[in-house]
């Protein structure tokens, strides 16, 4: 059968313009390299807990579109991410907030705290000689100051990114809140939470009725399936959500990921660290965090319900060839690279770009899916 459109990986922005095209009457066929659908947002069910196999999910949003969208597939339970970070057993809260200022520093009022960060930004400044922050340390000390980048976010960031802060942009570290107030809600947004019946019946819902190829890698030469030579055959239009250097063949080189290896155990207790996901932000452990799976979904002493709990511990890796790529590196020398790929991309006629591993970008859920519906609706009117 010849389809209107093949899409290449069953993520959420493929499942989102899969759904969409669908809705529009389209025919379509997802294929995705791995055996099962939903990309990263796949979860698998140990011991009846629903373990966040490629990493923590939680869904957040202001969109009132995209909370729409999600919300006609599954509901969503009232989880807030409240996490903690542990340098070498002191704890804290995260994000930064009253609870964090008064750990570090003991003082109890905004006031205090305010003066506290003030004084921070304003001895970072004199130190380091800038006006606007040129990197990740830059942004960091002028945000929270000294004594917070150093206990909770120097180590963590080398750690997690495998690169000095001095190296890193500083967008990253502004993707976390600062407040002065009491609240460890880890998010900004209206909307949050893990869906009930967990991502994987999110993502069938949204791909019922599109033809779905499981362990088909896009760029193995199997003739009997679509691939990057002959898709063609297939159908009339490509949506590709994979690598975008890989799809261009590696041709102006290779762009840098950083990936993530996951060490999951089951332990014969009810609740090993009495949250969701805890931090660990020296180089002391050889890990950047432990989920505890439990917690997204069971709350105060449902957790007990289950006398085991299942917990991933995650290591940060970089990315070799082969591997699963997760976050893209936005520093200059690949911006660089990504604005060639983006110029080839830009002269493809009859094939869509999209998502965290096709734009480079690091995209949160909700925004992966709000660009998709955008993506959609825009190649309508085309
Ligand atoms: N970060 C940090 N300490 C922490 C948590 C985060 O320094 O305890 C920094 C780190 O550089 C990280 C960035 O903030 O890459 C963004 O964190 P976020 O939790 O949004 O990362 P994600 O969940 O996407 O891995």
């Amino acid at each position: 059968m010849r389809y209107d459109y093949l899409i290449v990986g069953s993520g959420l922005f493929g499942a989102t313009f899969a759904y969409c095209a669908k809705q529009a009457g389209k025919s379509i066929v997802v294929i995705d390299s791995r055996p099962h659908i939903g990309g990263n947002v796949y979860q698998e069910n140990v011991e009846g807990i629903n373990v966040h196999k490629y990493g923590p999910h939680v869904f957040h949003t202001s969109n009132e579109e995209v909370w729409k969208f999600v919300n006609q597939f599954t509901k969503f339970n009232h989880f807030e991410l409240h996490t903690i970070a542990n340098y070498k057993g002191e704890l804290y809260n995260l994000p930064f907030n009253m609870n964090t200022f008064h750990q570090m520093w003991e003082i109890c009022t905004p006031e205090e705290a305010e003066k506290k960060i003030k004084d921070a930004r304003r001895e970072a400044k004199e130190l380091l000689k800038f006006d606007e922050p040129r990197n990740l340390e830059e942004q960091a000390l002028s945000l929270v100051g000294r004594d917070i980048y150093k206990k909770l976010i120097k180590e963590y960031t080398e750690k997690q990114w495998g690169r000095k802060c001095t190296d890193l942009p500083s967008f990253i570290i502004r993707r976390l809140p600062v407040r002065f107030t009491y609240d460890n809600n880890y998010f900004n947004d209206i909307y949050q939470g893990i869906p009930i019946d967990g991502y994987n019946k999110m993502i069938e819902k949204m791909l019922e009725g599109v033809d779905v190829m499981l362990n088909t890698n896009f760029f193995d030469s199997n003739d009997d399936k679509p691939n990057c030579k002959n898709w063609r055959n297939f159908a009339d239009k490509l949506v590709y959500t994979g690598k975008i250097d890989d799809f261009f063949g590696n041709c102006y080189g290779n762009l840098d990921y950083r990936t993530v290896r996951f060490e999951t155990e089951i332990i014969n207790k009810p609740n090993y660290q009495g949250v969701a996901i805890m931090n660990f932000t020296s180089h002391d452990a050889p890990y950047t965090r432990i989920m505890e799976h439990k917690h997204f979904e069971k709350f105060g002493n449902e957790v007990y319900d289950n006398p085991k709990t299942a917990i991933t511990r995650e290591y940060s890796v970089e990315y070799e060839t082969g591997m699963e790529p997760y976050y893209p590196i936005n520093n200059d020398r690949n911006m660089e690279l990504y604005a060639k790929y983006k110029a080839l991309a830009d002269k493809e006629t009859d094939i869509i770009f999209g998502g965290r591993l096709a734009e480079y970008k690091y995209y949160d859920m909700a925004p992966t899916i709000e660009n998709a519906l955008k993506t959609w609706k825009k190649h309508m009117i085309v």
